[in-house]
């Protein structure tokens, strides 16, 4: 009897030093952008859904009753923040789940500008993950967060985290040497909405949108009228369609100007994995190489 108690005892006792070490975390990403980021940070330790796929428009997103299942079972729940995902809170509170939400721009200067189709109410600009120097603090509260999660993991992920902002910092040091090629006069374009600020104020860029911060509402015809205008004046080389939002109106402003479409730019979602914009690197390696050709007329 002894024995067996103490087998019972020993078996029980192992059961707490194997807490099913091969059972990834499982964490929730509010889009793809972000989900790339955490899958780096987080490696084979950690389970990535992404609540918002490649091509969706993460500003008008509706969740669904699969994305409560996915939340509720979350360890970690990560966004991108500064009022990109409206959505979530409710979601968060609707599904029951307890794990923790996670805002990974915090600590960016956010941009705060006057909305023009708020009546000049300032707004904050959500994009914040179009600067990579943010990404790199992205990438820095994703690591302290799996770390807080699964502290047995803490080595893996801080590695993970250090060789993934070393290609950050590179893909950082390629963009601003690809724009210093460009005049500083020359360094304007148009996009469909105002997604490209942070990216704007990184590497001296002037960019301009029919839409604003968001792609909620619709552009009206005075701004549109006043973005054909500045076209023709300030003789803007550089027009682009992005992948989640309706090209017609870039299409439309294009024949207004004369000035043909340089492309797809990705803003607010990766492309599919066999696109040229898979991951957030891969995404700023196409966008800089379309935007370059397009300002240097091609
Ligand atoms: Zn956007």
């Amino acid at each position: 009897m002894k024995r067996i108690a103490a087998l019972l005892c020993l078996g029980l006792c192992l059961l707490p030093a194997f807490p099913r070490a091969a059972e990834p975390l499982k964490v929730v990403a509010s889009f793809s952008i972000l989900g790339d980021m955490v899958k780096n940070v987080g490696g084979d330790r950690v389970d990535v859904i992404t609540l918002v796929g490649p091509g969706g428009d993460t500003h008008v997103y509706q969740p669904t009753p699969a994305d409560a299942k996915n939340v509720a079972r979350a360890g970690l729940v990560f966004v991108s923040g500064l009022g990109f995902e409206g959505w979530m809170d409710r979601l968060v509170k609707t599904s029951g789940g307890t794990g923790r939400l996670v805002v990974a721009s915090e600590g960016v200067t956010p941009l705060i500008c006057a909305s023009e189709e708020q009546d000049n109410r300032m707004v904050t600009d959500p994009h914040a993950w179009q600067d990579l120097q943010n990404g790199k603090i992205y990438v820095a509260n994703i690591a302290r967060a799996l770390i807080q999660a699964d502290p047995a993991g803490a080595a893996v992920y801080t590695a993970n985290a250090a060789a993934y902002t070393q290609k950050i910092e590179a893909m950082d040091a390629w963009v601003k040497a690809e724009f210093a090629t460009i005049a500083p006069g020359e360094r304007k374009m148009i996009t469909s909405h105002d997604a490209f600020g942070y990216f704007g104020r990184a590497y001296g860029m002037t960019i301009l949108s029919p839409l604003g911060y968001s792609t909620e509402s619709e552009a009206s015809a005075l701004n549109v009228g006043k973005l054909i205008r500045q076209i023709k004046q300030e003789k803007v080389k550089a027009l682009f369609v992005e992948n989640m939002s309706d090209p017609r109106l870039i299409e439309r402003i294009g024949k207004e100007t004369g000035v043909t479409p340089g492309g797809t730019l990705y803003s607010d979602a990766l492309s599919p994995p066999d696109g040229p914009g898979a991951t957030y690197l891969d995404m700023f390696k196409n966008n800089v190489t379309l935007m370059v050709a397009a300002m240097r007329g091609r």
